[in-house]
């Protein structure tokens, strides 16, 4: 029993991003020195997410549950501007031809930050690594054709993934996957230095490069 409890709880730990058979054993020995209670706390709060904290259905972005708008399953970006009204919630005036794809929702903070956006956005949850398959991207490049089929393919397609090795080869891979609905696809001009995530570009970098996409 215990081996298979171990396996188990390290397999769990090894899905956090970066973090392999070794960091996932420290983590282990670490939760082992917690106090009872606070093995208690992190056990509920990680059963407590989901009411706190969703994934939105059609764009994939991390929002929370604040209200009921969207049935606690579309974001305040994706719900449409008078039920977001409604609600309350400030992001009525998202531009809706314009859909920007992006790796995770750290990208999101920064890109929200420069000011330079008001589109709305496509979580992919990853790249397309050909040595690390993630089930979880294909799937929602799939949503993402799925979304531009349904009403969206007068959409302006923005890739904006960083630009490194599966960068590329992800925005490639989607450029095709959309080729039959024939969308406007642009990708975030050269400024970005090759190579860095796009969760670290500054803001005039990622101004420049949202304003010269091509
Ligand atoms: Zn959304």
């Amino acid at each position: 029993m215990d081996s298979n409890f171990f396996h188990t709880l390290r397999k769990l730990l090894e899905k956090l991003p970066g973090i392999g058979p070794r960091q996932a054993n420290r983590f282990l020995w670490a939760m082992l020195d917690f106090s009872e209670d606070e093995q208690k706390d992190l056990a509920r709060a990680i059963a407590e997410l989901p009411n706190h904290l969703r994934r939105c259905t059609t764009c994939w972005r991390a929002f929370s549950v604040k209200t009921n708008a969207g049935e606690g399953k579309v974001c305040s970006f994706c719900l449409p501007a008078e039920a977001s009204a409604k609600a309350g919630w400030a992001n009525s005036k998202r531009e809706r031809n314009k859909i920007m794809v992006i790796e995770k929702d750290n990208d999101i903070l920064n890109i929200e930050r420069s000011g330079a956006y008001s589109g709305l956005y496509h979580v992919l949850g990853g790249m397309i690594d050909p040595l690390d398959e993630n089930p979880i991207v294909r799937e929602r490049i799939k949503k993402l054709y799925e979304r531009m089929g349904k009403n969206q393919s007068k959409c302006e397609v923005i890739l904006a993934l960083s630009p490194t090795k599966t960068g590329e080869f992800t925005s490639n891979y989607i450029a095709k996957v959309l080729e039959p609905l024939a969308p406007k696809i642009t990708r975030l001009a050269r400024g970005l230095s090759t190579g860095v995530e796009l969760e670290y570009a500054d803001e005039m970098t990622l101004r420049h490069a949202l304003d010269n996409r091509k």
